[in-house]
């Protein structure tokens, strides 16, 4: 279809401002620029020609895997017979109403209404906001910090990057702004003294949750987010009893749980949402990503009841709230979420990333779990991660000038498999289709292998 890729590659280099790249290394020419083309499932290809199984579902989005006939025709369908139309005072589309009603039938119990937007850092935007006004209509306008956990990830814009404990995203920009406070990442590997069990660590988070909350005065504090297994700082699975231990410092202080639940929504966890794989009992939860697959950009803040009786209140109060985008439920987005939602149940999507990322995992540790430059392999339903040390008895890590991690993930690109160097250290992370199959599983573990092997053998 393309007819010269050179030209377009230039063009690239000289207009096109690229999200999270390295500017200058990339308009030299010094970074790679891979333009795609298409997919099918599991696969996607580039304007060469070349495929790759993309091991990382876009940004872990595209669940459903590529070239879903039903999403697409959903929304062709909606742009044919109404492509906008906006959903201020009490409008709608046919859509927008089944999708609602859809997130909150699957949604874990106690849930009462769902916000559209469309980027997982706009839906987090709207919790801040929601929150700050919930404790305003209680008659309680000191309770206003959040607290995020170092390592989270929850947006990149002036209050979620501040949420984000991750410093790439706070550094030159002056952030994290007020009233935006940090406590200890849940990551045994990495933090927890050696001689603590998971549950002992677990306590340790939650025992650091609760000396920030008595240092900063509880009367301060409004919400605690946090992802259930942490994604983007690392693909670490809490340790056991994390959840519960958190959950009672907060109930003890009247303090919100927001569940940012982008990338475990629908289905990742092998349960419909994170919340429920762990016992979490969230005011609110985050989503995107999965809702539509990444077919067409929504998001949402699904408002759990004891939030919302608080919302209708302050509106009778205030008037209307005061917070909406022109795409809010745009039409075209939410068609995409009712058939992705819909294919979910027909391919059994939840079930399989259950029971084939169970195996995927399996697989994986078995292949690299004994390599002396594995300090471990995790992971927890379709998500996995594998972390390379120097050192593994005595967990020295690689300095990262070395860009091990990084290294891996390129022999692995090379051998036609798409994972991702994960910014927290030498981290390689997976978060394949829901859709992937134990026979795609083994090509993505074996090459994996022989990228790993490839690696340190130079090394
Ligand atoms: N929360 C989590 C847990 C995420 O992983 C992400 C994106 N990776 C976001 C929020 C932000 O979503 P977006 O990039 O759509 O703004």
């Amino acid at each position: 279809m393309l007819e010269n890729s050179n030209e377009l590659a230039a063009w690239d280099r000289d207009h096109f401002f690229h999200p999270s790249t390295h500017m200058g290394m990339h308009a030299r020419g010094e970074t790679p620029n891979r333009i795609m083309a298409g997919g099918e499932g599991v696969t996607i290809w580039d304007t060469t020609g070349k495929k790759s199984i993309d091991a990382f579902a876009g940004l872990y989005c595209v669940n459903v895997g590529y070239g879903r006939q039903k999403i697409t025709d959903a929304i062709a369908e909606q742009a044919r017979n109404l492509a906008y139309y906006h959903a201020y005072v009490g409008h709608g589309t046919e859509a927008s109403i089944r999708l609602a009603k859809m997130i909150i039938d699957r949604a874990p119990k106690g849930m009462s209404r769902v916000y559209f937007g469309l980027s997982g850092s706009d839906a987090n935007e709207t919790n801040i906001k929601l929150i700050w006004y919930y404790n305003n209509v209680r008659g309680k306008p000191e309770k206003k910090k959040i607290i995020s956990r170092w390592r989270g990830y929850h947006g990149s814009g002036v209050m979620t990057g501040s949420l984000t404990g991750l410093a790439g995203f706070h550094n030159a920009f002056d952030l994290p702004r007020a009233p935006i406070l940090h406590t200890e990442a849940p990551c045994y590997y990495r933090r927890a003294d050696r001689s603590m069990s998971q549950e002992q660590f677990s306590q340790h988070c939650a025992d650091e949750l609760e000396k920030l909350i008595l240092a900063q005065g509880p009367e301060t504090i409004a919400a605690f987010i946090g992802e259930p297994v942490l994604g983007t700082g690392g693909i670490v699975p809490p340790p056991a009893g994390y959840w519960q231990k958190i959950q009672a410092v907060l109930t003890k202080y009247d303090i919100l749980l927001i569940a940012d639940e982008v990338v475990t929504g629908f289905g990742r966890l092998g349960t419909m949402f994170g919340s429920d794989h762990y016992g979490m009992k969230p005011d609110l939860i985050t989503i995107a990503k999965g809702l539509t697959s990444a077919y067409a950009p929504l998001s949402g803040v699904v408002v759990g009841d004891k939030v919302w009786q608080v919302l209708v209140e302050g509106s009778d109060k205030l008037g209307p709230i005061g917070h909406g985008w022109t795409y809010s439920a745009h039409p075209i987005c939410v068609a995409a979420g009712v058939a992705n939602l819909e294919l979910i149940d027909e391919m059994d999507l939840v079930q399989n990333a259950g029971a084939t990322g169970a195996y995927f995992n399996r697989q994986l540790t078995e292949a690299l779990g004994g390599h002396k430059h594995v300090g471990e392999v995790r992971g927890e339903g379709m998500l996995a991660a594998v972390e390379f040390v120097r050192d593994r008895d005595d967990r020295v890590f690689f300095d990262a000038s070395e860009k091990i991690g990084p290294q891996v993930a390129a022999a692995l690109a090379e051998r036609g498999v798409i994972g991702r160097a994960m910014p927290q250290g030498d981290i390689l992370g997976f978060a394949p289709p829901l859709c992937l199959t134990k026979e795609e599983a083994d090509t993505i573990v074996a090459k994996t292998a022989d990228a790993v092997k490839s690696v340190f053998s130079k090394a």
